[in-house]
């Protein structure tokens, strides 16, 4: 199964927190990283209610990566969270800034609603951080119109994630 991993982070050393999440996606059981995105800069920002707020917290860095798993969609969120409380990611208020972020975007074409686990992810049509590097990768995942509607948020190629490597394979 193919599955798309949004990566984020806005506290501590971000870039670390993201450098050391794609490695340890690598390492996940049954599971390969078959490509990470570039390393994007965003504005902290609230779309969860459909409309954009201003966040506390200072800049975040996002990447997604593609993964072939043969973990199920729940154990594969199981191990995102546990990554998630590696980076010692403390969860205080509501979108609170984090150390960590890691969420499922998409599962191969599966369509869940557990409650827990939601997919594709509810809010990613919302976000351009989610948006436009997914499309980096996977363009088909991705269309023009969905990037046309997140265009106005302003997001900031900053080059790989990991220097040296061209994707990772
Ligand atoms: P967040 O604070 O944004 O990391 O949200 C984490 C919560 O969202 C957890 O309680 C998850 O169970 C839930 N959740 C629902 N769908 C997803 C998803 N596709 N990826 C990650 N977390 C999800």
């Amino acid at each position: 199964m193919t599955a798309y991993v949004a990566l984020g982070a806005n506290l501590g050393d971000a870039l670390a927190a993201l450098r050391w999440a794609a490695q340890a996606l690598a390492g996940l059981p049954l599971s390969r990283v078959l490509r990470v995105s570039s390393l994007y800069k965003t504005a902290p920002l609230d779309t969860d209610s459909g409309v954009e707020v201003a966040a506390p917290g200072s800049d975040y860095l996002n990447a997604v990566a593609a993964l072939h798993t043969g973990l199920s969609a729940p154990a594969l969120l199981d191990a995102l969270q546990a990554l998630e409380l590696q980076a010692g990611r403390q969860r205080p208020y509501r979108n609170a800034p984090r150390t960590l972020d890691l969420d499922v975007l998409l599962y191969g074409s599966a369509r869940i609603d557990s409650g827990r686990l939601s997919v594709p992810h509810p809010r990613m049509a919302q976000r351009a951080f989610v948006l436009v590097p997914l499309a980096e990768i996977a363009p088909q995942q991705v269309s023009a119109a969905q990037l046309a509607a997140v265009a106005h948020q302003a997001i900031e190629r900053l080059g790989a994630l990991q220097p040296g490597r061209a994707g990772a394979d």
